[in-house]
């Protein structure tokens, strides 16, 4: 841990998984060594992400696939390429584009701060749908029609934010999208595991999905892959892609650009910001490869048996809390530990959390149910030495 500290910045004990504020997933070995050895020579980074497209296509059963800078940023492309096309001058246009459709589809109550991904391509989110359960105002989720109701000659597309109880389903929104010639971008970002998501989403004949690459699949935490059709992929290439080259020396692979869709040789465009390095694609594609063949599994045993200790040594500290295994049924899952605490003895969960953070070492607990007085504790980023630190300092705050 000391690299970090020669730079002044404390190492911390990550309980809250692979969240990007605190570093993302962590990297496997094989993963680690494919990132320095890409780094010991040159490629074409046109040939390499069609080396990637091919293996993206062949994991998600799509026609073709990009390396991106995260989910987000396969979100910003895949706007742009919806947006734009192989049309040259709409490319060099974005992200103004009033004067061609620009207005992307998304239900309200699937709207989140990941918005400006898609935003930042140009595109205008127009909403359908309320969120009236939340407000206890109704009953009803989004429904079908209403997607239908709202496309107008300015639609460019629907974006849908995949979650395992989305509604309406998937396949109901691109049965939409397909009857008014709509593409419909996906936000799959977390939507693995399991893994035959990375199919299935697909499969329901959505154009576009995309998944971050630095969560469960555990690549480097700032890619993100981006797959569909291979039109479009072709487009977000060609928007991402350095193109500072001249027309008559540069010839991407056919089955990656289609060249034969424009004329001339587009100059860098809005995707030149997201670009991703020969190391990060060839990494992410070594733990792509890594958690299709299911190899992290094994280790959810090893998970659960750290968590079952920070149980017990709770329990036998005596301390103000009651600790929850909670163990998926399916074992490409890992378990987490649901700590209850009782706040009439060591104060609210949100002055434990913080507690937690400003001790030696910092440790971040999992925040999302404080207002349950619930810490959770994900695995995930741990290992054998910190969870038994882990559970020394539980100990210490919660005695
Ligand atoms: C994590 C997440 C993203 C962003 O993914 P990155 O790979 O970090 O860019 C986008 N949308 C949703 C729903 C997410 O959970």
């Amino acid at each position: 841990m000391n690299i970090y500290r020669k730079w002044g910045v404390e190492p911390i004990i990550n309980a809250c998984g692979s969240v990007t504020r605190l570093g993302g997933a962590p990297m496997s070995s094989e993963v680690l060594d494919s990132f320095c050895e890409a780094a010991s020579e040159w490629v074409s980074l046109e040939q390499l992400q069609a080396a990637a497209s091919r293996k993206i296509a062949e994991h998600t059963g799509t026609e073709a696939g990009l390396v991106t800078s995260g989910s987000a940023g396969a979100l910003t492309l895949g706007a742009a390429a919806i947006l734009a096309g192989h049309d040259l001058r709409r490319m060099e246009q974005l992200p103004h584009c009033e004067h061609f459709p620009h207005e992307f589809i998304i239900a309200r109550e699937q709207r989140s701060g990941y918005d400006h991904a898609v935003r930042a391509s140009g595109a205008r989110l127009v909403e359908v749908g309320f969120n009236e359960i939340v407000s206890n105002a109704g009953v009803r989720r989004t429904e079908q029609w209403e997607y239908a109701a709202a496309i107008t000659e300015n639609t460019a597309g629907i974006v849908y934010v995949h979650a395992e109880d989305s509604l309406p389903a998937l396949k109901d929104v691109v049965e939409v999208g397909n009857q008014h010639g709509i593409p419909v971008l996906v936000d799959a970002a977390g939507e693995v595991p399991p893994r035959s998501n990375l199919k299935a989403i697909a499969a329901t004949g959505a154009d576009l999905v995309s998944f971050s690459g630095g969560k469960a699949i555990r690549g480097p935490q700032s890619t993100g892959l981006l797959c569909g059709t291979r039109e479009l992929i072709s487009s977000a290439a060609l928007q991402m892609l350095d193109m500072d080259d001249h027309s008559q020396l540069w010839q991407p692979p056919a089955d990656f650009i289609d060249t034969t869709l424009f004329q001339g040789l587009p100059r860098h465009g809005i995707g030149r910001a997201l670009k991703v390095s020969k190391e990060e694609i060839v990494a992410v594609l070594t733990a792509l490869d890594l958690f299709v063949s299911g190899a992290y599994d094994a280790q959810n045993l090893e998970f659960r048996s750290w968590l079952e200790m920070i149980g017990e040594e709770l329990e036998l500290a005596n301390v103000n809390a009651t600790c929850y295994l909670i163990v998926p049924e399916s074992s490409e899952r890992w378990p987490q530990l649901e700590i209850q605490i009782d706040e009439s003895a060591v104060g609210t969960a949100f002055e434990v959390c913080q507690k937690l953070r400003q001790g030696s070492p910092p440790v971040y607990v999992g925040h999302a149910r404080l207002h349950e007085g619930l810490l959770t504790i994900n695995p995930l980023c741990l290992t054998a030495d910190y969870a038994r630190i882990l559970a020394k300092r539980l100990c210490e705050v919660l005695k």
